[in-house]
């Protein structure tokens, strides 16, 4: 798709260009058979910290690359356009995992754990979802309680990217039940502390070369200063910062959006019925126009979020804006991308049939588009 992209620096363009052939190289090719076998791959995990790609967005000081939130926007839709589950584990692991420690851990902890995890050999993850506690994170019933110079974590955690390779974890935890949301507090956690266990690992529909998990906590003990930001007061802190997801998810539905446009307009050029390409018919050259269209919007509305953020704007709006239209005209165009491949399309082994698969979770992770639509609407005065 040819992209009007006046905005992009020659440093991106560059960025972007090597993303494209190293998706192309590494991550095309393994794409199908991770996804079959459920597993994401540690090998390419490690790769891409060793190229400086997990780094990116970080400061060099905790040993990131530097770089912008438009080159993390730039860097998730090229991962996404190669395989959703494999970027879905890379996104928990650096924009919520490595985000959270950088933005709220103390000097120390970010120098223990983040040279390692942006350079690939360390994988986080994020857990906050629990079998009661999904869009409502008020409900949220893992408990942690001071005693000495440790905290006690007890309770258990669902649906979990990385949580059965994870070597360590950002856990959503209560010190204040009584407060609700209010009361919610962020904790590093490594995997080897006594007390934490996978419980089981989880099969799912779609996005299947990452790895789901249910974890639990049983009187693990941690270090005092493995509290993230302010004692009850950390998750609200972090909602703030954290949008970067939201930026993330919109650019990963991009990428998947891309990549079954790009199947389509290949296949309306090879296709034939009726003795000529099906792109001629005009019912498919209108259904492939409109994805370019959408798919264009989308980026810019991604792109105007992310770049409000590295300005140091509010972009909460800007964000949620991004991340519902993007994963919903991700879903439209995989469904449309679907129907011109007709059979084809539909056959197991099919790339088209995992993108299926993969689109509709980006709708209801970061925030489903009804908690979107709730905060576009509060924005406006609703
Ligand atoms: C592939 C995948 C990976 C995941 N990875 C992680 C992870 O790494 N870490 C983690 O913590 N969690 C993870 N999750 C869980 C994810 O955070 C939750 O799925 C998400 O928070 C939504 O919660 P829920 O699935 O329980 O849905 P629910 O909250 O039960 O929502 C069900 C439906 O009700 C709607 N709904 C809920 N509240 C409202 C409302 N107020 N107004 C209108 N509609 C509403 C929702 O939009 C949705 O359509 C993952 C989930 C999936 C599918």
């Amino acid at each position: 798709m040819a992209e009007v992209d006046f905005y992009l620096s020659d440093e991106q363009r560059e960025l972007q260009r090597a993303l494209r052939e190293f998706v192309a190289k590494e991550i095309e090719p393994i794409a199908a058979q991770c996804d079959e076998e459920e597993r994401f791959p540690r090998e390419l995990f490690a790769r891409l910290g060793e190229l400086g790609y997990l780094g990116l967005g970080f400061p060099e000081s905790v040993g990131g690359a530097g770089g912008s939130r438009l080159d993390y926007a730039i860097l998730c839709e090229e991962l996404a356009y190669g395989s959703a589950g494999i970027a879905l584990g890379i996104y928990v692991h650096m924009a919520l995992a490595c985000s959270a420690l950088e933005a709220f851990g103390s000097d120390a902890l970010k120098h223990s754990v983040l040279p390692d995890a942006l350079r690939g050999r360390r994988i986080g993850a994020w857990a906050f979802a629990e079998a009661g506690a999904g869009s409502d994170a008020g409900s949220i019933a893992t408990r942690a309680l001071r005693d000495g110079d440790e905290w006690v974590l007890d309770g258990s955690k669902l649906f979990i990217t990385n949580g059965p390779i994870a070597d360590f974890l950002v856990v959503v935890a209560s010190t204040a039940p009584e407060r609700g949301l209010k009361g919610l507090s962020l904790f590093l956690v490594e995997c080897d502390r006594p007390g934490f266990r996978v419980e089981s690992s989880l099969s799912k529909l779609g996005v299947r070369a990452s790895e789901m998990g249910e974890l639990v906590f049983e009187g693990c003990r941690i270090p005092a200063d493995h509290l993230l930001g302010r004692e009850s007061g950390g998750f609200l802190d972090s909602l703030a910062t954290l949008t970067l997801g939201r930026i993330a998810s919109a650019a990963f539905a991009i990428g998947v959006a891309r990549a079954a446009y790009d199947a389509t307009v290949e296949h309306a050029k090879n296709r034939v019925q009726f003795g000529q390409p099906i792109g001629s018919f005009q019912a498919v050259r209108f259904g492939i126009a409109d994805m370019a269209v959408q798919i264009e919007a989308a980026r810019l509305l991604c792109h105007r979020a992310a770049i409000a953020a590295d300005r140091g704007l509010d972009h909460g709006r800007e964000a949620s804006i991004a991340k519902l239209h993007a994963t919903e005209t991700c879903t439209r165009v995989v469904e449309r991308a679907l129907h011109y491949h007709g059979a084809v399309g539909f056959m197991s082994d099919s790339p088209i049939a995992r993108y299926y698969r993969d689109c509709k979770v980006f709708e209801l992770g970061e925030g489903s588009s009804e908690l979107q639509r709730n905060m576009i609407a509060r924005d406006i005065g609703l």
